[in-house]
């Protein structure tokens, strides 16, 4: 009897700490070599150096590639007259500061679409920093100084010690952020992650989405990633985004361009995670469980058990 307690308490803690167990195996204390990308560079884009790759999207809107970072992270400075958005930092291996000073002489607010290590800029610190203003974050928060948890951040995989953030700016969640002749929505897009936000471009209607919506494997298994969230995210930004307009991704997939989407992704999306929901879509493999949903995009959850809606 007493055995049986005991393994039970043991299969309780091993799904309870699941994350703890999957992502310590991964934790080499460095990050991956770097890879030796050969890129068609689109017309417009250039090398900032032999990592960096600038992206134009317009003459106010720039994507910040590292191709060259196994996760192909993609950052976004967002200009307006008067101020400028940093829309996450990579995992700053390299400082991405010396690029955006190329680009622009306006402050910059670096506001992070999430607090993952490869977004976060890790030791590379910013002028301002804007975060969305969750209850949890800011009650944990000691004089705006907000140490982030391994689980929000995760860098133990590649060896980047979690940071403590000194956030100027507590982003209401759908308040409008003001840079001067461009305003920007803060939309409140959880599921990857429980801080995740998008921005959305009120003037051209486009959309910045993190890690929410990229093309590739979406991460739905994170240790604070939940399914339910994550539709609630869809629906949001399906209520916001026009036909036709862009929506910016954080991760390359496998075209060397910007990551790029539309709203036929988020709607194909959002009818994966309801399929899932209800049983009517059957996914791949253990874990994580690979669901198509477009031959763009697969979420990548935790088996139906696990998943929480
Ligand atoms: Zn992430």
């Amino acid at each position: 009897m007493l055995a049986i307690g005991l393994v039970l308490l043991l299969v309780i803690l091993a799904v309870w700490q699941r994350h703890l167990l999957l992502f310590t195996p991964w934790s080499n204390g460095t990050p991956p070599a770097f890879l030796n990308t050969q890129l068609e560079l689109s017309p417009g884009s250039y090398w900032y150096d032999d990592y960096f790759l600038v992206e134009p999207i317009d003459s106010r809107t720039f994507a910040i590639g590292e191709p060259r970072y196994a996760q192909q992270n993609y950052s976004y400075l967002i200009l307006g007259d008067e101020r400028a958005i940093l829309f996450d930092a990579g995992p700053g291996i390299r400082d991405i500061r010396p690029v955006t000073a190329t680009l622009t002489d306006l402050p910059i607010t670096f506001v992070p679409s999430h607090f993952h290590f490869d977004h976060i800029g890790n030791s590379v610190t910013f002028e301002r920093v804007a975060v969305p203003d969750l209850p949890y974050l800011r009650a944990r928060a000691v004089d705006n100084a907000l140490a982030l948890t391994w689980r929000e951040h995760l860098g133990s995989t590649e060896g980047f010690a979690a940071p403590t953030l000194d956030v100027d700016d507590w982003l209401a969640l759908d308040s409008v952020l003001e840079l001067g002749d461009r305003s920007l929505r803060v939309i409140y897009t959880p599921g990857h992650t429980e801080d995740s936000i998008s921005l959305l471009d009120l003037g051209s209607g486009a959309v910045f989405s993190g890690d929410f919506l990229y093309p590739g494997n979406l991460y739905a298994f994170m240790p604070t990633s939940n399914m339910g969230s994550y539709l609630q995210g869809a629906e949001t930004l399906l209520e916001l985004i026009e036909i036709g307009t862009p929506v910016y991704g954080a991760h390359r997939g496998p075209e060397p361009v910007i990551p790029r989407l539309g709203v036929n992704d988020m709607r194909d999306l959002h009818g994966a995670l309801i399929r899932i929901r209800d049983k009517e879509l059957d996914g791949e493999d253990t874990y994580p469980v690979f669901y198509p949903v477009n031959d763009k995009l697969d979420i990548l959850a935790e088996p139906r058990v696990l998943q929480s809606w």
